[in-house]
């Protein structure tokens, strides 16, 4: 599968680097405050009415109908400009994938267009205090009592709950049965019983809330649940394949910005009476730093072509989102060496990239759970 850009997709890169640039990364620094609840809700608003959030999804359901390196190529360069807006702003969607995918028309209308028009957020709960990479390892369980399901248990990490209008919850629907008893459901956070804790204070991409849930008697209706009942945990492996790719995006968009700020940096500042960018040693760091970029960038659009091409991408979304990532904190903690003590302080960006990204080492399963997976797929 060849994964070339077409005119329509430079014609994006140019109309988002134009977004982001004047939208996002003037005020990066507005949303990075510890402890306090920030959303950017109104670039999540702006990017929807210029369908930058899921350009691949559908026209009807709020898309653009374009392909989904069109969606790789939004992740980039949002995360280009600030990886903590970009990022916090298309996690705002995270769950729609699972409604795209597996949602009756209803849902889609109810819950995922208004999503992709910009008037509601959502978020993906999984994760849990004592449950994270071992994903069947979750105690919330969906015990069905009439015609509603009744949700217990406690989730943890939840992505833009303290904001969001609803969430997608996985729960245990048949608890003894391992990845083959949990499900999905659409649970409002107005929800009696679905308590959102306070905000975790995070090391960095404090544009995204993350709090943890508790879930107590938490009745939804029955037809709350998002495709078939004890499916979750395979709905939810398509959903890491594309999600997986999405976050290499993020970390290849993060990297390329921390790039950019060294690299002008680097013609600026002068030692020794020269410019530091003339020394071949920062001059080598520069050329490291790209060729890691470049063959992110490879890996990142080879897996996404796999996923077009309809084959099953998931052990290069596994490569693409471990190697990603990995070359984002290599770039982003060169880009503070190649500032020097101006680097470790907050007068300069690259600190905030190195901060924001290192999140992606850890999200979507962290980089050992994708060393798994890849050597998985070899046997
Ligand atoms: C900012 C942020 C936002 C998040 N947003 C969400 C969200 O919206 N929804 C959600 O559900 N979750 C979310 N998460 C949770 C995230 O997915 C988990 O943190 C991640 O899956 C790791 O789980 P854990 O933290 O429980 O670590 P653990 O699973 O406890 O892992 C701890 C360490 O052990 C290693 N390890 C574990 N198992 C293995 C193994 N089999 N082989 C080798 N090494 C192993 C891990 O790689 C890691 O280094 C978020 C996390 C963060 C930090």
């Amino acid at each position: 599968m060849t994964t070339a850009l077409t005119a329509e997709h430079e014609a994006i890169r140019d109309a988002v680097r134009e977004f982001a640039e004047t939208e996002i990364e003037p005020v990066a620094r507005d949303y990075d405050e510890p402890g306090v609840v920030q959303f950017p809700r109104e670039i999540f608003q702006d990017a929807a009415d210029l369908d930058f959030l899921a350009p691949h999804y559908p026209e009807e359901y709020g898309g653009a109908g374009m392909d989904f390196l069109a969606s790789v190529i939004v992740h980039e360069e949002f995360n280009r400009a600030d990886p903590g807006i970009g990022t916090a702003v298309l996690t705002g969607k995270f769950g729609t994938e699972l409604l795209l995918e597996y949602g009756e028309d209803w849902q889609k209308d109810e819950f995922l267009r208004p999503v992709l028009e910009g008037e509601a957020v959502c978020g993906t709960s999984i994760s849990e205090p004592d449950a994270g990479s071992d994903v069947a390892g979750m105690r919330t369980t969906a015990e069905k009592d009439g015609d509603e399901w009744v949700l217990n248990g406690s989730k943890t990490w939840a992505s833009n709950s303290p904001v969001a209008e609803f969430m997608i919850v996985m729960a245990k629907t048949t608890p003894d049965a391992g990845h083959d008893g949990i499900s999905a459901f659409i649970v409002p956070t107005e929800t009696d019983g679905f308590e959102v804790g306070r905000d975790i204070e995070k090391m960095g991409l404090r544009a995204s809330p993350t709090a943890e849930i508790n879930i107590s008697d938490a009745r939804v209706p029955d037809d709350y649940l998002v495709g078939e009942e004890d499916r979750g945990f395979i709905q939810l492996m398509k959903f890491f394949n594309e999600n997986r790719i999405l976050v290499a995006a993020n970390a290849l968009g993060a990297a390329a910005g921390a790039f950019r700020h060294a690299f002008e940096y680097a013609h600026e500042r002068e030692a020794f009476d020269q410019k530091i960018g003339e020394f071949q040693g920062l001059q080598w760091k520069l050329a490291d730093m790209m060729t890691g970029i470049e063959t992110a960038r490879s890996t990142t659009y080879r897996a996404a072509g796999e996923l077009m091409a309809g084959n099953d991408p998931r052990r290069l979304a596994s490569i693409a989102k471990y190697y990603t990532s990995e070359v984002c904190e290599d770039v982003c903690s060169e880009a503070v060496q190649i500032h020097g003590g101006y680097g470790y302080t907050r007068e300069f960006p690259v600190e905030k990239f190195y901060r924001d990204s290192r999140v992606q080492k850890i999200v979507e399963g962290t980089s050992e759970i994708q060393k798994n997976i890849i050597y998985d797929s070899l046997e």
